[in-house]
């Protein structure tokens, strides 16, 4: 069948597999000529399948000659109907890692439940021993704990209502957003979803397992951003959460001997969660924009492939500021792009958008999570959209 992208809201409901694999190959092939990073051997990814994950898999993989396990939460396609893009990602790193000699496998399913971490760690058991690698990188929308509850993650102020600009992707419209506070369960439910606790709980049981090695380190990832987005993002729910994470890094370290957690805080960039989040798409596009200008842009690969080859493996150590984060947002956070970006927030409007950000970039980056987009593509071209993944087959 020929695929079209179908989008709702902050959603695509469909997916390329074609297209999805060209990405995949593009961010490879950027790895690749990077050159090498003495790295670790044996990686984890928890969350692989898109964003961050997807591309920390992948620096692993092509820039440290790792094996990777990967744990995903994704669907399957069948004849009429399209997978998630996320299991076309995880199918096309699959064969190109298998063709170019690279063990890699994925486990389908929730990674917060139980079953999910006994079936990695027999699989850690059986076919390397240990991992000297963890990446956490998930961004979920709930979470069912072991007693059964379900906890969902808002996105939203704490203390007060939140108001600013925001801008519809689809019209170019930019209006103005009131947001009003979580509610204290609400807060308690996205620290449930989005904190530290299940992170901690993986490492505990793969030390618990004896499956991971001395001197192994683990990464999360979380984001701070501008003044102007702190209500929404660092003081505001999901800020509880990254702040429990930051905390947990901290616990694992003391309490998991010889396990070294960090958080690196990333920069802000079109993925499927960040899109659903008031204000951040605006403030996205004006970043984009003149980080672009500035030769500074990266999508998740750059930041990626930064973060193993120069501020976790690198010849100077791992790199963290004094508050113990590893800091890839700082060409973000640079005062002279800061100070661009807000002198365009003030003066932002529905009439100004094209010229003041990019939101093409912003919307070729939000098709291109779906497998659209990407360049050499034949979009009319009938594809199969039943492709399997390799290690799940
Ligand atoms: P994403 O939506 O692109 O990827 C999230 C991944 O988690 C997907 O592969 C998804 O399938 C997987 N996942 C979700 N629920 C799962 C479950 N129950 N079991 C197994 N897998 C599951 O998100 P992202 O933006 O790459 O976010 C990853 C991390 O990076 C998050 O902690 C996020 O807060 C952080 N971060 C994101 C940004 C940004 O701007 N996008 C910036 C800084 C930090």
């Amino acid at each position: 069948m020929t695929v079209k992208p179908k989008i709702r809201g902050f959603i695509c409901t469909t997916a390329h597999p074609v297209g999805c694999k060209e990405i995949v190959k593009s961010q490879i092939e950027y790895v690749k000529s990077k050159g090498k990073t003495n790295g670790p051997k044996k990686v984890l990814v928890i969350g692989a399948s898109m964003g961050y994950g997807l591309s920390s898999r992948i620096s692993a993989a092509y820039g440290c000659g790792a094996s990777t396990i990967g744990v995903i939460f994704d669907k399957q396609g069948s004849d009429n109907r399209t997978a998630s893009a996320g299991w076309y990602n995880t199918a096309a790193f699959e064969e190109f890692a298998h063709s170019d000699g690279l063990y890699a496998k994925t486990v389908n399913g929730d990674a917060f439940s139980q079953q999910v971490k006994d079936e990695v760690i027999a699989l850690i058991k059986k076919d390397w021993g240990k991992v000297d690698m963890v990446v956490y990188s998930l961004a979920a929308p709930r979470r069912t704990t072991s007693d059964g509850t379900v906890y969902s993650s808002v996105i939203k102020p704490v203390g007060g209502d939140f108001t600013n600009k925001t801008i519809d992707v689809k019209t170019g419209e930019v209006s103005n957003i009131t947001v009003s506070p979580a509610t204290e369960s609400e807060i308690f439910a996205t620290v449930k979803v989005m904190g530290g606790e299940d992170w901690k709980e993986w490492i505990g049981a793969l030390k618990a397992a004896d499956a991971i090695e001395d001197g192994a380190v683990t990464v999360a990832y979380s984001y701070i951003g501008p003044e102007v987005t702190h209500p929404i993002y660092k003081d505001g729910s999901i800020g509880r959460a990254k702040a429990h994470l930051a905390a947990a890094a901290k616990d694992i370290t003391k309490t998991i001997d010889g396990v070294t957690a960090y958080v690196s805080v990333n920069k802000a960039l079109v993925t499927q969660s960040s899109s659903a989040i008031p204000v951040v798409p605006l403030y996205i596009s004006i970043l984009y924009k003149v980080m672009k200008e500035a030769g500074l842009h990266e999508g998740c690969i750059e930041q990626m492939q930064r973060l193993f080859a120069e501020k976790l493996f690198g010849n100077g150590g791992v790199q963290t500021d004094s508050e113990d984060f590893i800091r890839l947002d700082d060409w973000e956070m640079r005062e002279d792009v800061q100070k661009k970006v807000m002198e365009i927030w003030e003066n932002i409007s529905g009439g100004n958008i094209e010229a003041s950000a990019d939101l093409e970039g912003y919307r070729k980056d939000f098709n291109m999570l779906f497998g659209f987009d990407a360049e050499g593509v034949d979009y009319e071209a009938d594809c199969d959209t039943s492709i399997g993944i390799a290690s799940i087959d």
